[in-house]
C-alpha cells in the first residue's frame, strides 16, 4: 500500500480561505480581528515563527501588532504589557511566543492573558474547557491536526487513536480532541513499555515526541492514518518528522509529510482562533 499524502499546504490554503470569508464578514460590520504577538528576546527560531504569524494575519487582512521586548525585560513589565493588550478593544487574540527568558515565569505569563483572548488555548480556563468538552480556544497544533484528519476524510468515531507524547501544547490536547470526536484514545510516553504494541493497534497514530524518525513502517497498522507533528533538523540541514516517512508511507493509509503537513496548519488555526474570538466579541456567534 502507498499512503495518501495529507497535503498540509493545500489544506491550510483552503482553511484560510474559509476564515478569510468570516473575517471579511466581520470587517463589513466594522470589526477587524486583531492579534498581538509578543516576543521577548532574540531567539532566531522564535523570530521566524513570529514573522510567519504576522504575515498570515496580513494575508487575511487582520490587524496585527508585533510587540518586541528585549531579553532583559522584567516579568512585571511583560505582565503590564499583557494587561494593556487585555484592555485594548482592537486586540482579540494575544500570544506570547515561548520560550520566554529564564528569569520570567512562563506559567504566570500565560495565566495573565485574558482567557477570552487566549488564542493559543494555554490558559488553565481554556484547558479546563477543552477537558470538559466545552472547547473555546483549541491549542493550534492539535486543532490543525484534527482539521487535517477531517479534510482528508479519515474516520475518527469508534477508531483507536494512539497519541505519542503528553506535552501540554500537543499530546494532551490532541488526545482530548480525539476523545471529543469519539475515538478510543491511548496516550503513550517515554515511559511506555512496548511502544510498538500500541502503535501497531492504532487506526490513527499521532506522533509528537521530537525524536527524529522514531516510528518506522513496521510499527504501523496497515491502512492507518499517521499524523507526524515532529519537526527535527537533520545533520544535512533538512527537516524531518518523528516518523520515518519512506517506510511509513508503504504501510499507512494516510500520512502527513514533514515539512508541509501539520506545520502550515498551526498558524492557520491561530488566525482562525483570532477571527473566532472577534466574532464572539462582536456577538455574531
Ligand atoms: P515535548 O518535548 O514537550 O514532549 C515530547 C513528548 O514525547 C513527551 O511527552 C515525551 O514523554 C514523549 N516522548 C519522547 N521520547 C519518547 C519515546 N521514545 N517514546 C514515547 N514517547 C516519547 O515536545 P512537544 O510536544 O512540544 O513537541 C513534540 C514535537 O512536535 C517536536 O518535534 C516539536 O518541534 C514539534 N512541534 C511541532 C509543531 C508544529 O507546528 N508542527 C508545534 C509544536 C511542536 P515524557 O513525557 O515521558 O517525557
Amino acid at each position: 500500500m502507498t499512503a495518501r499524502i495529507i497535503d498540509g499546504k493545500t489544506i491550510a490554503h483552503e482553511v484560510r480561505a474559509e476564515w478569510k470569508e468570516r473575517a471579511d464578514a466581520l470587517k463589513a460590520r466594522g470589526v477587524t480581528p486583531g492579534l498581538a504577538v509578543i516576543i521577548v528576546g532574540e531567539d532566531p527560531a522564535s523570530k521566524v515563527y513570529v514573522a510567519n504569524k504576522v504575515k498570515a494575519c496580513a494575508e487575511l487582512g487582520l490587524h496585527s501588532e508585533h510587540v518586541v521586548l528585549s531579553a532583559d525585560t522584567s516579568e512585571a513589565m511583560l505582565l503590564s504589557k499583557i494587561a494593556q493588550l487585555n484592555a485594548d478593544p482592537k486586540i482579540h487574540g494575544i500570544l506570547v511566543q515561548l520560550p520566554v527568558p529564564k528569569h520570567i515565569d512562563s506559567e504566570k505569563v500565560l495565566n495573565a492573558i485574558d482567557p477570552n483572548k487566549d488564542v493559543d488555548g494555554f490558559h488553565p480556563m481554556n484547558v479546563g474547557a477543552l477537558a470538559t468538552g466545552n472547547m473555546r480556544f483549541a491549542p493550534c497544533t492539535p486543532y490543525g491536526s484534527m482539521k487535517l484528519l477531517e479534510k482528508a476524510g479519515v474516520p475518527i468515531e469508534g477508531k483507536h487513536a494512539v497519541v505519542i507524547g503528553r506535552s501540554n501544547i500537543v499530546g494532551k490536547p490532541m488526545a482530548l480532541m480525539l476523545l471529543q470526536a469519539n475515538a478510543t484514545v491511548t496516550i503513550c510516553t517515554s515511559k511506555t513499555v512496548d511502544l510498538p504494541k500500541y502503535t501497531r493497534d492504532a487506526d490513527i497514530l499521532v506522533v509528537a515526541t521530537g525524536k527524529a524518525k522514531m516510528i518506522t513502517g513496521d510499527m504501523i497498522k496497515p491502512g492507518a492514518a499517521v499524523i507526524d507533528v515532529g519537526i527535527n533538523r537533520m545533520e544535512n540541514g533538512k527537516l524531518c518528522g518523528d516518523v520515518d516517512f519512506d517506510s511509513a508511507k508503504e504501510v499507512a493509509g494516510w500520512i502527513t509529510p514533514v515539512p508541509g503537513g501539520v506545520g502550515p496548519m498551526t498558524i492557520t488555526m491561530l488566525v482562525a482562533n483570532t477571527v473566532q474570538s472577534a466574532e464572539r466579541t462582536a456577538g455574531s456567534k
